[in-house]
């Protein structure tokens, strides 16, 4: 059966796109090349990372500010508890609330070893993210998108205890929430029915990611508590020094992803681009979305 009728569909999809602050000249060039592309898009936002342990405030605030600068599109910026007082990250916060900037992904954050390392909180600092959307809300109204585990949070005991924190982080002042990547599309359908059995409400919107590099997803998946499946190991296996192959399979996997998500109802997507447009274009082209 080719029909899908899904796709035929005329409301057009939510997206959004998140990017990382770059640390070179190069990167720099790249990020602008890859958000020109994806620009005329028109993602609902554009989000821009906050590295481990608060490391690049100033990249992060010089990118979101560029965003707004020279683009119409609404930025939002992480920020997190990590390596900052309350009053820091209150200044960060206010500095962004001053500049135009009025969406905040607010996180915990990755300890400052990197995904996977002992989270300590900072003294003086927000302990948890629930303290810093509190925070964030009581400085200003800003909307504030928080950060989702389909596969439970590797530090949480529960599914429940993330549940928990998830609705403290709504009753705090959250609005959205944008999950971890995950490849098993039915483990995001199976958390999405805990969530709203629990009386989650907020859209919980699935985070994808195209495979640029498999081994370096892979890793990173382990580290933050995200399953690869065998299955996708073995489409990119033997392509390590075949990267114009690994390509077109990231593209297929991506697409397949995306359509099964969308002919089970899910309307908005968040992708992590990793500074680069084609794969994410050519998805988003298939999902129906169109430059104007
Ligand atoms: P949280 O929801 O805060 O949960 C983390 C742990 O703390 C869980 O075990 C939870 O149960 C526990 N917890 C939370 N609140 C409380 C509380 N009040 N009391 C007791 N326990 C509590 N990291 C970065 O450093 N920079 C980024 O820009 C960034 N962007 C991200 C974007 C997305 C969409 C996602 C999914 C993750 C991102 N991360 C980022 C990673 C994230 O910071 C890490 O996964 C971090 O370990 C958890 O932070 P969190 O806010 O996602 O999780």
């Amino acid at each position: 059966d080719t029909t899908r009728p899904s796709r035929e569909r005329h409301k057009p999809c939510e997206i959004s796109f998140e990017f990382f602050p770059p640390k070179t000249d190069e990167m720099e060039a790249s990020l602008w090349e890859a958000i020109g592309r994806l620009a005329p898009l028109k993602p609902k936002f554009v989000s821009v990372t906050y590295g481990a342990g608060g490391s690049t405030r100033e990249r992060t605030h010089a990118t979101v500010a560029r965003i707004v600068r020279e683009t119409s599109i609404a930025p939002a910026a992480h920020l997190t508890c990590v390596g900052a007082t309350r009053e820091e990250v209150d200044e960060v916060a206010h500095a962004y609330w001053e500049a135009g900037v009025r969406h905040i992904v607010a996180l915990r954050g990755d300890p400052q070893g990197g995904v996977g390392g002992a989270y300590h909180a900072t003294p003086g600092g927000y302990a948890h993210s629930t303290d810093l959307v509190a925070g964030l809300k009581n400085l200003h109204d800003f909307e504030i998108t928080v950060s989702a585990y389909c596969e439970k949070h590797p530090e949480s005991a529960s599914y429940d205890q993330d549940l928990d924190v998830l609705k403290r982080k709504i009753d705090a002042g959250a609005t959205r929430a944008i999950t971890q990547f995950f490849f098993d599309n039915d483990i995001y359908f199976r958390f999405l029915d805990k969530a709203r059995k629990a009386g989650i409400d907020i859209p919980i919107v699935p985070g994808v990611t195209a495979v640029q590099n498999f081994k370096q997803t892979a890793n990173f998946a382990k580290k933050a508590g995200a399953s690869v499946p065998d299955w996708l190991a073995e489409r990119f296996e033997g392509l390590d020094d075949d990267p114009a192959t690994r390509r077109l399979i990231a593209a297929a996997v991506a697409a397949e992803q995306v359509f099964d998500l969308l002919d089970r109802g899910v309307e908005q997507f968040h992708f992590y681009t990793m500074n680069r447009a084609d794969l994410v274009f050519a998805v988003c082209h298939l999902l129906g979305v169109r430059a104007g």
